[in-house]
Formats: C-alpha cells, sequence, structure tokens
C-alpha cells in the first residue's frame, strides 16, 4: 500500500550517559519515500538508524515498524541496512563478491550451511541490479570503495527488503562515481518501489534525488518534501539547525578509500 508508514517514531528519546543524544523525535517514514537525513557531526542521525533497527532501546517513546510495536517486530528481512564503514575491505579479505552477497541471506535461511543453486541466482540478481554481476568471483579485497559499496547494497538487497537504510553510503565512492550511485538509489526507489532512508553530509547532491529531507540535531528540525526544503535560504537554515549551516555542507564525502 502506498503512502503507508513503515516507521513511526513518537516521542523518542534516548542517551547513552547523562546528555539526550536523540531528544523527543517524532518521524513517520512512508512508503515509496526517499528521504534525505542531514544534520550536523554528533547530532544523533546513526543513533536514530540505531534506534530503528533495535540495536538501542529509546529511554522514552515509541517506535513502531510495519504497525508493529519494535518489540514484537520480527521481520527484519523487510530492512536492509548498509553501513558508513561497509567499503573497507582490504585486499586480503579472502572473500568473493558473490559469498559477501550470499552472506546477506544467512538471516532468511539461517545458517551457511544450505547455499544453493536458488540462493546463488537470488545473489546474482542482485549484483545484476546494483550493475556487478561482471564481479561475481573476483575479491571483494580487490574493488574500488564505489565498487564495494555497491556490492554491500546487493547484499543488503538480496532479502528483498522494502526499506533500506543507507549510512553515509557515499563516504568513500570516489566523486565522478558519485552520481551513478545516487543514480542506483533512484532506480531502487521509483523502479523498484523500495523506501530509502539515507544518512549524508552531500546535501547539495541529495536534494537532487531525495523526495524528502529531515534535518536533524538531537530532534527533528525539519520534515518535508524536498521542494519545501529548497526554498530556504542560508539564514533559515542556521536558524533551522541551531548551527552554523557551513558545519553540515562541509563535505567529508569521496574521500577515497580504496581508489580503483
Ligand atoms: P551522528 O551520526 O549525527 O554523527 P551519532 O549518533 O553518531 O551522531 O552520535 C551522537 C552523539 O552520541 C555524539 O555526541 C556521540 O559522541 C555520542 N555517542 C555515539 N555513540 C556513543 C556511544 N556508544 N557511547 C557514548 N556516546 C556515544
Amino acid at each position: 500500500m502506498s503512502n503507508h508508514p513503515i516507521v513511526k517514531m513518537e516521542q523518542v528519546s534516548f542517551k547513552y550517559e547523562r546528555e539526550w543524544v536523540v531528544k523527543d523525535v517524532n518521524l513517520t517514514i512512508r512508503q515509496g519515500q526517499f528521504l534525505g537525513l542531514v544534520g550536523p557531526n554528533g547530532s544523533g542521525k546513526s543513533t536514530l538508524i540505531k534506534l530503528m533497527l533495535g540495536l538501542a532501546k529509546p529511554d522514552r517513546g515509541s517506535i513502531t515498524l510495519y504497525d508493529r510495536p519494535i518489540k514484537n517486530f520480527s521481520n527484519w528481512q523487510e530492512i536492509g541496512f548498509v553501513s558508513q564503514k561497509a567499503n573497507s575491505f582490504n585486499s586480503g579479505f579472502p572473500a568473493t563478491v558473490l559469498e559477501v552477497v550470499k552472506a546477506g541471506l544467512v538471516s532468511r535461511i539461517g545458517t551457511f550451511k544450505f547455499f544453493n543453486k536458488k540462493h546463488k541466482d537470488k545473489a546474482m540478481q542482485a549484483l545484476h541490479t546494483v550493475e556487478m554481476e561482471d564481479y561475481a568471483h573476483s575479491n571483494i579485497g580487490e574493488l574500488s570503495g564505489g565498487q564495494q559499496q555497491r556490492v554491500f547494497i546487493a547484499r543488503a538487497l538480496v532479502s528483498d527488503p522494502s526499506l533500506l537504510i543507507l549510512d553515509e553510503p557515499t563516504v568513500g565512492v570516489d566523486a565522478k562515481h558519485v552520481t551513478e550511485f545516487y543514480d542506483l538509489l533512484g532506480r531502487l526507489n521509483k523502479e523498484q518501489g523500495i523506501t530509502l532512508l539515507m544518512v549524508t553530509h552531500d546535501i547539495g547532491t541529495i536534494t537532487e534525488h531525495a523526495t524528502h529531507v529531515v534535518c536533524m540535531n538531537k530532534t527533528v528540525h525539519f520534515h518535508g518534501n524536498t521542494e519545501e526544503y529548497k526554498e530556504f535560504n542560508d539564514e533559515d537554515l542556521n536558524r533551522l539547525y541551531g548551527h552554523s549551516v557551513q558545519q553540515l555542507t562541509h563535505n567529508h564525502d569521496h574521500d577515497e578509500v580504496n581508489p580503483s
């Protein structure tokens, strides 16, 4: 069902120690959206994702996933996650691209022992989606940062998630491949109907691709469609974040971790 809420956070607050890191967050992610989540370093973006993935428990507030309170939610295959550090395999790591993608099926089949032809086909199909099937038998560590990141997206896609969460996925993707990377995300969203939530510092690029923007600094300061966000001038943005917008737009994306 289009537009259906798949993540709903109400008055969610969380602290690691004494200080609130996430405070009174209200956020609904609806099916079919492509959301860019932006905010200064240390503003709680990754923690918000941890909360959504059930890796941390809110001190206050409630989270529902696909209409179920998170504590009763078990269908984790529905949610794919690609982390920021995914693309840091060094060249010595002894796994092929196909093996890395098949590992994404472990939560579905419960063990490494029972990979069969069907699982291989599924993994190859995911590699096809990210245009990396030609590299199936390459060693993961030999690929560039951008190629590795595509492989990790394939690993997340192999269990057919309907929501894909990406935490700064363009870190380590060299600048000339970033546009292609966003095109891939756009296709997943528009053609396969996958809902996307992407944490990024790259505000300029995300507003070219996302349908919605969420700006947070402990709490959500803005959540709306991208066109609305684009209307803001620098002064509005400074007010919005309670920070100089420079802190947001300093771009540490595109550092080449493992250039080809
Ligand atoms: P962002 O993703 O926006 O950079 P984070 O969610 O990573 O922000 O961090 C928010 C705040 O929580 C930061 O001040 C960070 O230092 C702190 N923090 C993150 N992880 C931990 C942890 N495991 N223990 C204590 N503090 C943490």
